[in-house]
């Protein structure tokens, strides 16, 4: 079933067309650089062609972010940085159609999706105009008489930001409106999949830098794949490397930067799974599954993966998530229509790994009690829609280990809390968990110490959709990294510690006695 039909391609390219030329660009880059292309997964087929990046665009790119940093931006007093933030976070919700049509054709998100993406860029931008004036150092009491010892917090100067596909905007905006704040300046490689939402980014902070006198090369957008990524990973001018995408992408990029001494900030792929006590409310559980594991057509980060319900729940679990998939059958398709809940994959590789992750889940002895099929081929056969897979597993079998960014989300069972915490921390990833439980007690267990592994620990309430405010991100193969809310800004600043003495005298530390 495939309830909608799908705009052609060349609305869509003149709807991105009138969304960049509302951001402020209009002009395609064509100055003799590789050759590159936008596309929608929404008909698989080509929007533009338009020159990426090169070595030599990288180099140039990282100069300019490099004397602007030096010049201006980090003697710029953090407060008037701030209002360079403030100005985007206003151009942000001017423009917050145009940018949430690009982040739909090129990533294919539902228009509410692509909507709260925006959004989470404007709440950003708010936190952290308050943050420019919040960095604060403390001071601690010095052992010495006459002297001072504090704290100061420096920006570190370029920072190179890489980004994935799936939230083509959202995380740069999580890095770029923290990273300016604390004085550093910006190059953003995004997924060479999200170019032109790349280009109206960058259009709507030059206007902003413009309208508040910010030097204009503070920030650069270097378009490409893997390669102009590299350009960025090995300029020891950049001097913190913020990479967000799948483990593979974190081992090549991790040793690189860590080979030349340099910072590294990574935000990798997840496999997060929902805990199901006997005593939850299985209404939450029901829509906090739905929307989790269905929700961006499973390409989140923090999307819903594995489902560890207890036994004697399991059952009914399973066959009201059955039912909620089927409803879901009727609601895949064309992005801009309201009625849709879920859009296409990004590309045809999405769907093979989709696939290949249900045969071998079939292989490992787990049934598939709904969806998995591909819809709308006839209607585009360049498009990959299709019906998001529930697949009840005998336990965690390799398959279940690993992360398939698509629609599939695993069932499986037991028996005592324990096991469930040990199932749940079983995988490699770390980033997004949930508990759904009436009972306080097995609440605190799974948030404490002992109990789930990952960054983000959440109860009733799924794994996906995290708010700005906090911390985001991940453990063991996640990478460990930090980005937006709390106190993620130091990632992006050194800190110094100063001695002042006022006293006169030259007392040591630890009673020290010389000459
Ligand atoms: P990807 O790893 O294919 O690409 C991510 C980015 O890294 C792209 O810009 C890509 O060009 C670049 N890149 C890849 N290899 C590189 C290299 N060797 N050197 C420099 N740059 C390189 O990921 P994707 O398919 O775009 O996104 C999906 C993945 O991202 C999933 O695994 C998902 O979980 C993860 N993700 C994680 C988070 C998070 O915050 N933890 C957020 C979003 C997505």
């Amino acid at each position: 079933p495939f309830t909608t039909t799908l705009p052609d391609t060349a609305g869509l390219a003149e709807r991105a067309t009138a969304a960049l030329e509302a951001c402020g660009a209009a002009r395609l880059p064509d100055d003799g650089g590789a050759p590159g292309r936008a596309r929608t997964p929404i008909t698989g087929e080509e929007l533009f062609r338009l020159d990426f990046g090169t070595a030599k665009t990288t180099e140039q790119a990282v100069t300019a972010a490099d004397e602007a940093f030096r010049r201006v931006w980090r003697d710029t007093p953090a407060p008037v940085r701030g209002q360079l933030v403030r100005r985007l976070g206003e151009l942000l919700r001017e423009h917050k159609q145009d940018l949430a049509d690009l982040v739909t054709i090129e990533a294919g998100k539902i228009r509410s999706e692509a909507a709260g993406e925006v959004q989470e860029m404007i709440d950003v931008c708010d936190f952290a105009v308050g943050l420019s004036r919040q960095l604060y150092g403390r001071t601690m009491p010095s052992e010495r008489p006459g002297h001072r010892l504090m704290e100061t917090w420096h920006p570190l100067g370029v920072v190179g930001v890489i980004t994935a596909f799936n939230f083509p905007v959202a995380v740069w905006s999580w890095n770029t409106a923290i990273a300016l704040v604390c004085g550093n300046t910006v190059v953003w490689k995004p997924s060479d999949t999200t170019p032109l939402t790349a280009l109206a980014c960058d259009a709507l902070l030059r206007r902003a830098a413009a309208d508040t006198g910010a030097p204009e090369g503070l920030h650069r957008v270097v378009l490409g794949g893997r390669e102009v990524g590299e350009h960025l990973v090995d300029d020891p001018r950049v001097a913190l490397v913020s990479a967000t995408g799948s483990v593979a992408m974190g081992r090549a990029v991790g040793p690189r930067v860590s080979a030349r001494l340099g910072r590294c900030l990574l935000e990798l792929g997840g496999n997060n799974a929902a805990v199901v006590a006997p005593s939850a409310d299985l209404d939450l559980v029901v829509r906090g599954s739905v929307f989790a594991a269905a929700g961006t057509a499973g390409q989140r980060c923090t999307s819903l993966r594995r489902l560890i319900v207890h036994e004697d729940v399991a059952e009914e679990v399973t066959e009201r998530l059955a039912g909620a998939y089927r409803q879901l059958r009727e609601r895949i398709g064309d992005p801009f229509d309201d009625g849709t809940l879920v859009g296409p994959l990004i590309s045809e590789r999405g769907h093979g790994a989709m696939q290949d992750a249900l045969d071998r889940a079939r292989a490992e002895g787990g049934t598939v009690v709904t969806g998995g099929g591909r819809v709308g081929e006839d209607a585009a056969p360049g498009a990959y829609y299709v019906e998001p897979a529930l697949v009840r597993m005998p336990g965690q079998t390799p398959v279940v280990e690993e992360e398939t960014f698509a629609p599939i989300l695993y069932v499986m069972t037991y028996r005592t809390f324990e096991e469930a915490v040990e199932l749940h921390n079983g995988v490699p990833q770390g980033l997004s968990s949930a508990l759904f439980t009436r009972d306080q007690a097995e609440a605190e267990r799974f948030v404490s110490a002992a109990g789930s592994d990952c960054g983000i620990v959440n109860v009733n309430i799924g794994t996906s959709g995290a708010e700005i405010g906090g911390a985001f991100g991940g453990e063991k193969e996640t990478g460990g990294g930090r980005e937006s809310g709390s106190d993620s800004w130091k990632a992006y600043m050194r800190r110094a510690t100063n001695t002042v003495n006022y006293g006169g005298g030259l007392p040591l530390a630890q009673g020290v006695e010389f000459l």
